[in-house]
């Protein structure tokens, strides 16, 4: 059995509980003790002196393509769907097996040192294995999904509705739930502008019969809004509601153009929204209205919606979150805590694991990140503020998800890094 005892300045349990120079201690994958007193039967477990740092729940990144990473760097200011039409669906339409394996190390590792823990992922149509593989070598908790299209998209990513969903369906047989529930697959219809009804309302079955997740885009752009009231006559959210597909394990991208009635049938079906601040700022696709959806109680969370955006550091969009919303809204529009949540146990709720991850608890699972307390952090007022407001990736010394870490002295622990260099020309 594996034990062992942390000891730091402060441990964030949650939002509104912070025990300050404790102990949390770590039986196998579980969070068995957190305490200001040490106790003599801890005495033989594996010590870890964590005094001067922060432990926290691990971030949850809720909307990443790792697949269209070796287009990052190339800020070409378009629109979404001109953007995807002329780089990233050609990129994908060219993908190989070995591309996907080197995306997928070049977007986990890049992301455990950036203090995620966990993440929901769109890889491409094809090659989904590669995301799986590299996934369960580095040791990350992983929500992968195979994205689907069966219109109005390149012939050799658009499939027959049959064989997007049979692929799926080997997918979760192989995958899904494997590595003590580590690994999860998703479906991933993509939108309903690549997407028709029957896609939809099958996937949603597939969903019931294996309980898996689901994952979409839901109006990000005008351009989107546009082509749908054309073909469909209604938005994104209302036609899939209309289709009956909505429920709570939905999670939808973006949300960025809502109507009132958009946000009443989030709150009737309570499917979740991935807010992601950087994309919606480069695509020039506009704000969310985020505050509004957390005061109707919609759970919203946080992506890196990476190539959308250019890193995966989810403190960076921590900070691009409440700076978006307070200069947009003003001082009362949404606090440092609710930007906290989403990028933890809002994260953790839309994938169905808040019993599990996304706060320290006792039984809970241990995924955690541990920050070194630097010069940049004090004077310390409110050490949740202080994470949203002045945290960064450089600070994170040690990651570990399920009690075992994956980042250690900051290195990855399952992969030398320096290997990744040798690899990258093999992308472009
Ligand atoms: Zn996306």
């Amino acid at each position: 059995m594996s034990k062992k005892v942390f000891k730091a300045s402060y441990i964030i349990s949650s939002s509104d509980k912070v025990y300050e120079n404790s102990f949390i201690v770590i039986e196998n994958d579980k969070i068995i003790e957190i305490t200001s007193n040490f106790k003599n039967e801890f005495k033989d477990y594996d010590f870890y002196d964590y005094s001067n740092h922060v432990i926290m729940p691990g971030l949850i990144d809720s909307h990443i393509h790792s697949y269209q990473v070796a287009n990052r760097g190339k800020n070409v200011k378009k629109s979404l769907i001109d953007w995807l039409n002329t780089h990233i669906l050609p990129w994908e339409a060219k993908l190989t097996s070995r591309k996907a394996n080197i995306s997928a190390l070049l977007a986990y590792t890049e992301m455990i040192e950036s203090g995620t823990t966990t993440f929901a992922d769109f890889t491409s149509v094809n090659h989904t294995d590669e995301a799986f593989k590299v996934a369960e070598k580095l040791g990350l908790r992983a929500f992968i999904g195979k994205t689907m299209m069966n219109i109005n998209s390149p012939e050799n990513l658009q499939q027959l509705t049959k064989v997007a969903l049979s692929d799926s369906i080997a997918l979760i047989k192989k995958w899904h739930r494997k590595d003590n529930g580590r690994l999860n697959f998703a479906l991933t219809p993509r939108f309903d502008l690549t997407c028709d009804n029957e896609l939809f309302t099958e996937t949603l079955k597939i969903s019931d019969k294996y309980d898996v997740l689901m994952q979409t885009h839901t109006q990000e752009t005008k351009g989107e809004l546009d082509f749908e009231m054309e073909h469909y006559g209604k938005h994104a959210i209302a036609h899939l509601d209309e289709l009956g597909v909505l429920n709570d394990k939905y999670i939808l991208a973006h949300c960025v153009y809502m109507s009132d009635e958009d946000i009443n049938i989030l709150k009737k079906t309570k499917a979740s929204v991935v807010h992601n601040p950087g994309s919606n700022m480069l695509l020039n696709s506009g704000i969310a209205p985020i505050p509004l959806m957390l005061k109707e109680g919609i759970n919203v969370s946080l992506g890196s919606d990476v190539v959308a955006y250019h890193n995966f550091n989810l403190f960076e969009q921590a900070r691009l979150t409440y700076n978006m919303h307070t200069l947009n809204e003003g001082f009362t529009s949404l606090s440092p805590r609710d930007v906290f949540n989403m990028a933890t146990i809002n994260g953790a709720k839309s994938l169905h694991i808040d019993k599990e991850v996304g706060t320290l608890e006792i039984g809970k699972k241990a995924d955690m990140i541990i920050l070194k307390l630097d010069t940049h952090h004090y004077p310390i007022a409110d050490i949740i503020d202080n994470m949203i407001l002045s945290a960064n990736k450089n600070d994170l010394v040690a990651s570990l998800v399920d009690g075992k870490f994956i980042f250690k002295d900051r290195k990855i622990v399952n992969f030398d890094k320096k290997e990744l260099f040798s690899m990258i020309p093999e992308l472009i």
